[in-house]
């Protein structure tokens, strides 16, 4: 495998949180959710961070703004999220779940020692899979790559 490994920019991430912000509402509208505030604070805390959050740290970023928001609350919305298609959930090293509002085709670079996970981009690693789908034995439905490994800052 050739390593072209892309680190995504600040500035495209910038500009995906604002594209998906914008088509949150929408989605909630078809899917018969109410746009409540909790719900848009949940999202753009989501968005905000790239650092693929427990819902604990998200909870607390929302209860910054929503003092009276539960935990639970947010576990829920999370979930809600992920079942309408405007999060999805991570899993690294089978310790709680961490969500991911980045939704569009990426895989994952994971810390095997802080669990930090980053974005990355295998080029062509798409139309390979596209490939696998033109073959017919086998329809995919889903795809979750990570790469194990140990992050800059756990380096010895
Ligand atoms: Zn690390
Ligand atoms: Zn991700």
């Amino acid at each position: 495998m050739e390593t072209r490994l892309q680190l995504r920019s600040d500035a495209q991430q910038e500009a995906y949180r604002q594209k998906r912000v914008e088509a949150f509402a929408e989605r909630c509208r078809a899917e018969g959710l109410a746009v409540t505030p909790q719900r848009r604070a949940i999202i753009e805390a989501l968005l905000s961070s790239a650092s693929h959050p427990r819902a604990e740290e998200v909870y607390e970023i929302v209860r910054e703004l929503h003092p009276n928001i539960s935990l639970a609350t947010v576990h829920r919305t999370l979930e809600t999220l992920c079942r309408i298609g405007e999060a999805q959930k991570v899993t690294p090293l089978h310790t709680s779940a961490r969500y991911d509002g980045n939704v569009e085709p990426h895989q994952h670079l994971v810390c095997v020692e802080c669990h930090r996970i980053l974005d990355v981009e295998v080029p062509g690693l798409q139309e390979q899979l596209s490939d696998i789908n033109k073959a017919k034995d086998f329809k995919l439905l889903g795809v979750s790559v990570e790469f194990h490994g140990i992050c800059k800052d756990c380096r010895p």
